[in-house]
């Protein structure tokens, strides 16, 4: 402290203490000015008793700007911003503080550049032993920054208030930690139709159906949240007019630093719309399995009974025929012929149970492959010379391209499946016409290709012809239960392989299976 009151005041006087000592020549009281003249957190001054400066510490000046030579002696009005040394307010409160002994507040005070800073001001008396005041004690603090901090805290929280009053599509309001609406917001008023004034402090069990109030539901969801800090769940709720809605409700407890619960925060949202779109989709979904399941039935038996029709003629014509003749002389080049066409319909009748069988059991997942090292050439030589009567029956010709044998780790007899199928489809969907079976290897891989020129499938079918029951053509013109090429594509991926279509309506089509070799891998 660099000041002509120097000799008189005692820096205790500062700590609030109201002591005048005339004589410090004491360590300690040395230590304390020096505390005094360091101090930079707080500004330390004392005024005489017209109010002019008498001493400042370097607090003073870090926060005021002025030194002490520039501001001792000086009215310390004028720290005070010109409206408020208008209203007379430095001396009113050196009033207060002569008659009260003390004043404290937070304003605006200026700097000696004219600048505001936010100050917390105590102001003491100074009196001596005697009781005569002496002169004032001022300590300042510099809480610009607090105080922005505190307003910019005001504003987000008012901010976040007005964004939660405004938030139409949940309703978030808060309970009291008995259950009672303490808050609401314009979602809440959608959802519920209670206005604020309407709901405030009632208990929130009135949003609940009345056996769900019964049951005690309410006083669980509260005590689930507290204990757990969270309780969540979807349920009828029940709008001011007594309608249901279906609401997606999350309860929060909130509990202060301390531990105390404070209430509930609730978020509630009316998902009426969804629930019915969910179960109108739900219930779309089983109809259409429902149909899938009776139009496949329909098919199956149709189909399963197309070749017993044949099958019985040619028996019971067979049976005439034994019948009507004696044993010598029966008629067995005709015979023949009906047994033949007997046991083709019955062959007929027994892939297609196979068919059904394979389904079920890829649905089970229960396709295995019993690999061993096959020649797709020579299989697929073989397959299409057991179909030669059946083209030269529908007037195809089959040419087959397999120059090189095109060896590789395979299940023969599911193989053997993929060509009949390729094969039974060109003849059957591209009768007439000629069709060409390509086989050969390229990178480790070998390749099929099964190409016609029949009806072709249009581009919208094509990405479906693999799924099971599909039929990309009318049941009448074509039989068939839509199963071959989706047991055929189930084959090709349990060997790593794909198959794809090319085609154009009324064209042809072009199925080719690429296969992974696997020479180097075991047979399993
Ligand atoms: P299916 O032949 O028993 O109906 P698939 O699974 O073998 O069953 O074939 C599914 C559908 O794909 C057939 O119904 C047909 O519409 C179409 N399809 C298959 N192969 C051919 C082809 N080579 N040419 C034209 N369409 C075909």
């Amino acid at each position: 402290m660099r000041s002509p009151m120097d000799d008189r005041l005692a820096p205790g006087v500062l700590d609030g203490g109201i002591t005048y000592a005339n004589n410090l020549a004491n360590d300690a009281n040395a230590q304390l000015r020096l505390l005094i003249d360091n101090v930079r957190d707080y500004a330390l001054l004392t005024l005489d008793l017209d109010g002019r400066v008498a001493s400042w510490n370097a607090g003073a000046e870090r926060i005021k700007g002025y030194k002490a030579e520039e501001i001792l002696g000086q009215h310390f009005s004028r720290f005070y911003p010109a409206e408020d040394v208008a209203l007379g307010k430095p001396q009113l409160e050196l009033e207060i503080v002569t008659r009260e002994g003390r004043f404290e507040e937070e304003g605006w005070r200026l700097r000696k550049d004219g600048s505001r800073f936010w100050a917390n001001v105590v102001i003491t008396a100074l009196r001596d032993d005697q009781g005569v005041l002496r002169g004032f004690g001022k300590v300042t603090r510099d809480f610009t920054e607090r105080k922005l901090t505190q307003e910019r805290l005001l504003q987000s929280e008012e901010r976040f208030r007005l964004l939660v009053e405004s938030i139409q599509d949940y309703a978030i309001y808060m309970l009291d930690p008995e259950g009672r609406v303490s808050t609401w917001n314009a979602g809440a008023e959608r959802i519920k139709n209670y206005r604020a004034e309407e709901v405030l402090g009632q208990h929130f069990s009135r949003f609940y159906p009345p056996e769900e109030v019964a049951r005690g539901k309410p006083q669980r969801a509260l005590r689930v949240a507290a204990e757990e800090g969270r309780f969540e769940e979807e349920a009828w709720r029940i709008r001011k007019d007594g309608t249901r809605f279906w609401a997606s409700v999350v309860i929060t407890a909130l509990y202060d630093p301390q531990g105390t619960l404070r209430g509930f925060a609730k978020v509630t949202r009316d998902f009426t719309q969804r629930k019915q779109t969910q179960e109108r989709r739900e219930l779309e979904m089983l109809r259409d399995a429902v149909l899938a399941r009776d139009e496949f039935l329909s098919v199956a038996s149709h189909e399963l009974k197309t070749p017993l029709t044949p099958l019985q003629l040619k028996l019971t014509s067979l049976l005439r025929t034994v019948e009507a003749h004696p044993e010598s002389s029966l008629p067995v080049a005709r015979l023949a012929r009906d047994l033949d066409v007997a046991r083709r319909q019955v062959r007929k009748l027994a892939d297609l149970i196979e068919d059904l069988l394979d389904v079920s059991r890829i649905s089970m997942g229960q396709l295995r492959l019993d690999r061993t090292p096959t020649d797709l050439a020579t299989l697929a030589r073989e397959v299409v010379v057991r179909y030669t009567p059946q083209a030269l029956q529908v007037g195809s010709t089959v040419e087959v391209e397999a120059p090189d044998p095109i060896p590789g780790n395979w299940d023969q007899t599911r193989l053997e499946q993929v060509l009949t199928n390729l094969l039974t489809n060109a003849l059957k969907y591209g009768a007439g016409k000629p069709i060409r079976v390509h086989v050969r290897s390229e990178a480790g891989l070998a390749l099929l290709t099964v190409q016609d020129e029949g009806i072709g499938i249009a581009p919208e079918q094509q990405p479906r012809v693999f799924d099971r029951f599909v039929r990309a053509v009318s049941e009448r013109n074509y039989g068939g239960l839509g199963l071959g090429l989706f047991i055929t594509q189930q084959i090709v991926e349990a060997h790593g392989g794909i198959v794809q279509v090319r085609s154009t309506l009324g064209q042809g089509s072009s199925f080719t299976v690429l296969l992974p070799q696997g020479l180097d891998a075991k047979p399993d």
